[in-house]
């Protein structure tokens, strides 16, 4: 049987192939890996080694921390601080720019990590996630501040994600193609199991949080009436719903067979712009999926592209197969410029949630 490709071979080849990466940024990629393996292992032990629940607090952001949140951020910086490759970290976790600690060598990357996606999913044992960004750090910069981190997803280095599933699996793009490998626990390795991953430009399968459909923007609900009529609206097909209100999980899912994911604007909050955060969430995800041919807007630009002001900013998110993120981003320009055509099912109109309003 032929050996499998482990994930340090992968990147050491591919750092061969396009001699962009450095050997620091190799050791820096096996310092991740070991977190995701890391916090793999302590999810696995679950209520066995007594660590779900909640936490005390609420993290910067006031939401809910649970004790695993807690520990898979300390997992992560303390995994990744002392190897000398990294020049400061921000996480979800931690309302400022973490510096490594004084008696380590600092480096010439930017590390920005969600430690634990989807954890309020983790006391119902439903799939969570790390998700990291590996930005460069400017020539020069000693002291790493917020402005060091504030660059659009176009100069990404590096992001992936790990999701602590039925397995456990780490999907990278290094910025040619996506790959999937998964944990060989007996060895201790991420196993190549996944090359060349591609999202299929056409599905018949969304995923949104429906209970907000009163508080979306006229586009979304355009798109979404459309689906629901299905074979007999203007799609002329039927469509499928999805929702595991875990960011990793959903992108996981479009990366192995197509679909889209959409958490829009909406006016909930009027003081958020979108639920998802722009440098550990929105945008690794969105370099994930434009390496694997999908696309990835807030409505109203690229995701890529979007200028973050803050490192806790949040984003509009329509990620997944082409054509439909595409189509999405039509009905926004549409309706932003007054000419959009609402579509309007006598049907719907009496019987479903889904009213156009
Ligand atoms: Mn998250
Ligand atoms: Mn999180």
């Amino acid at each position: 049987m032929p050996l499998k490709s482990t994930l340090t071979e992968f990147i050491i080849g591919e750092h061969r192939k396009y001699s962009q990466a450095t050997g620091g940024f190799t050791a820096l990629l096996n310092d991740i890996q070991l977190a995701c393996k890391r916090i793999a292992h302590l999810i696995g032990k679950g209520a066995l080694a007594g660590v779900h629940g909640a936490a005390a607090g609420e993290n910067v952001q006031g939401e809910r921390q649970m004790k695993l949140d807690v520990m898979a951020n300390d997992i992560f910086l303390r995994t990744n601080e002392w190897g000398g490759h990294l020049a400061a970290m921000v996480s979800e976790e931690l309302e400022a720019v973490c510096q490594i600690p004084a008696q380590y060598p600092r480096g010439r990357y930017l590390l920005a990590f969600d430690p634990l996606d989807g954890s309020s999913n983790i006391d119902v044992n439903v799939a969570v996630g790390s998700i990291f960004s590996v930005l460069r750090c400017a020539e020069g910069v000693t002291e790493a501040t917020a402005q060091d981190f504030l660059q659009p997803g176009t100069e990404q280095v590096c992001a992936g994600y790990a999701i602590y599933g039925p397995t456990t699996m780490l999907v990278l793009t290094l910025g040619h193609g996506v790959y999937g490998f998964t944990l060989d626990r007996e060895i201790g390795e991420f196993i190549l199991s996944h090359p060349d991953l591609r999202i299929p430009a056409e599905t018949s399968e969304f995923a949104i949080n429906a209970s907000n459909e009163r508080f979306w923007e006229p586009p979304v609900k355009r798109y979404i009436s459309e689906c629901l009529a299905g074979r007999s609206g203007p799609r002329g097909k039927d469509f499928n719903m999805r929702w595991i209100a875990s960011f990793v999980a959903e992108v996981h899912r479009i990366l192995m067979r197509g679909g889209l994911f959409m958490y829009p604007k909406d006016n909930k909050d009027p003081a958020k712009a979108g639920r998802l955060r722009l440098l550990y969430e929105a945008n690794p995800m969105a370099y994930l999926v434009e390496q694997a041919g999908g696309a990835a807007s807030t409505g109203r630009t690229r995701i890529l592209e979007a200028a973050p002001e803050g490192l806790h900013q949040r984003v509009p998110v329509i990620l997944g197969s082409k054509a439909e993120v595409e189509r999405i981003a039509r009905y926004h320009g549409e309706y932003d410029r007054g000419v959009d055509q609402p579509f309007t099912s006598p049907l719907f109109n009496t019987r479903s949630l889904f009213v156009q309003q």
